[in-house]
């Protein structure tokens, strides 16, 4: 008999989010949602509420909550309708929930991600940017409290199939080299570096093999995503810098690789679809069905692979140097790179000045000390403070 699987989808209404619940609809005998979350996008939760009946819908904001509480009593359902940080974090961490997809963008997931792993949950962490703000501690929650963490990033879910079992935390002791990160090098690998200055928000997102949420799509763009990643790395597997190498592979196809000493490279490979990772998670250790087509590989016919260029992606230069500088440092490159992620997106500056604008926040800001959650969380604010500061002076 196959154990039912409950679940707390944090965002269920994004990229991952529905990717996650198409996974779910595929078994039904195998997965019960019970919690799922969102910022605001209330028409799509209530769409899910209807298809998945959860326990719990949860919206940040309570005016969008009570939308949703009189649209779901109108259409008969017992989901019972929160809002606010706190119920994210409730939902994150409720007794009969085993399993939580932190799927929450950016610096927001945070509390949540970090209360299901106090809760002990099986995390699948597609929310990057909690190991990058918080990798240390967030890494020691997770042991202190038996929690399991599976990652859903397509690159370290492959990188985790490419390690052996028994892989706990040292990866000498495995025989690993190094660790090959690929990255695609989005859509602007092959631009003119003069035009990168006048790329808009719109061809930024038109990701070449990836259909994401706008801000990472940017993260692509600029690479800081492979940035974010390298970080998250280092945490995930215990490799210092120098062990991590990006290599660029247009067709993401290899999702990434495991070097070994006797020579032996290990490649998990398919096509870029995130219900593969996503599945691999739900399912661990068992492998279940997806609907992700079979990888074609004379259609793919041939695999490149090139180095980064620093000069074209500065954010990966200051993704590797925030690493090296420790401390606040990766949580103030995250927030200033939200900031202007969004200020991109707005259209309220250039995307070259995405990395003008990072490298200026972390010289300012400077790194502290790191102790607790609130550490970093003083950090995120006082990084997002200096970044509008300098977009005030920017206009
Ligand atoms: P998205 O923008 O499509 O969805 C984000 C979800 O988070 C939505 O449900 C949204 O309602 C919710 N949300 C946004 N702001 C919130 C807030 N302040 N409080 C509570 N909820 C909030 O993003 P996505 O592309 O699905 O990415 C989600 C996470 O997964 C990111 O950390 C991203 O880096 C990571 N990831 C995504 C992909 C992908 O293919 N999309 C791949 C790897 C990793
Ligand atoms: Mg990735």
């Amino acid at each position: 008999m196959i154990a039912v699987r409950h679940l707390t989808i944090l965002g269920s209404t994004g990229s991952i989010g529905v990717s996650t619940l198409d996974v779910v609809a595929r078994h039904p005998d195998r997965f019960r949602v019970v919690a799922l979350t969102a910022n605001k996008g209330v028409k799509k939760i209530l769409e899910q509420c209807r298809r998945f009946e959860p326990r719990y819908a949860v919206l940040l904001d309570e005016a969008s909550a009570e939308w949703l509480r009189v649209e779901v009593r109108a259409a008969g359902l017992a989901t019972e309708v929160l809002s606010g940080v706190e119920s994210l974090e409730k939902v994150a961490s409720l007794e009969d929930v085993d399993t939580v997809m932190a799927a929450i963008v950016g610096a927001a997931g945070i509390r949540p991600t970090f209360a299901a792993a106090r809760a002990g949950k099986q995390v699948l962490l597609a929310n990057k940017e909690t190991m990058v703000m918080a990798g240390r501690i967030f890494m020691d929650v997770v042991k202190e409290n038996h929690a399991t963490l599976l990652p859903i990033d397509s690159e370290h879910n492959a990188i985790f199939q490419s390690l052996p079992h028994h892989f706990n935390g040292d990866l000498g002791a495995v025989g690993v080299r190094r660790i090959l990160l690929t990255a695609s090098g989005g859509p602007f690998r092959q631009l003119p570096l003069s035009s990168l200055e006048h790329v808009t928000p719109g061809q930024a997102c038109a990701h070449p093999n990836w259909v994401m949420g706008q801000k990472i799509s940017v993260d692509s763009a600029t690479m800081m995503n492979k940035g974010l990643e390298v970080i998250e790395a280092h945490w995930l597997f215990e490799a210092p810098p120098e062990q991590i190498q990006v290599v660029i592979h247009p067709q993401s196809i290899i999702h990434s690789m495991v070097e070994y000493v006797d020579g032996s490279v290990l490649a998990q490979l398919g096509n870029p679809d995130m219900r593969t990772p996503i599945a691999h998670a739900l399912g661990f250790p068992e492998r279940i069905e997806t609907g992700v087509a079979p990888l074609d590989m004379f259609k793919v016919a041939r695999l490149d692979f090139e180095a980064p260029d620093f000069r074209r992606f500065p954010c990966l230069r200051l993704a590797y140097q925030a690493l090296a500088t420790g401390g606040s440092a990766p949580a103030i490159l995250n927030a200033a790179n939200e900031v202007a992620v969004e200020s991109f997106l707005k259209c309220q500056m250039p995307f070259t000045a995405i990395p003008a604008m990072i490298e200026e926040v972390m010289q300012t800001v400077g790194r502290k000390d790191i102790a607790t959650l609130n550490d970093v969380l003083a950090a995120d604010s006082l990084a997002r403070e200096a970044a509008r500061e300098w977009l005030t002076c920017l206009a």
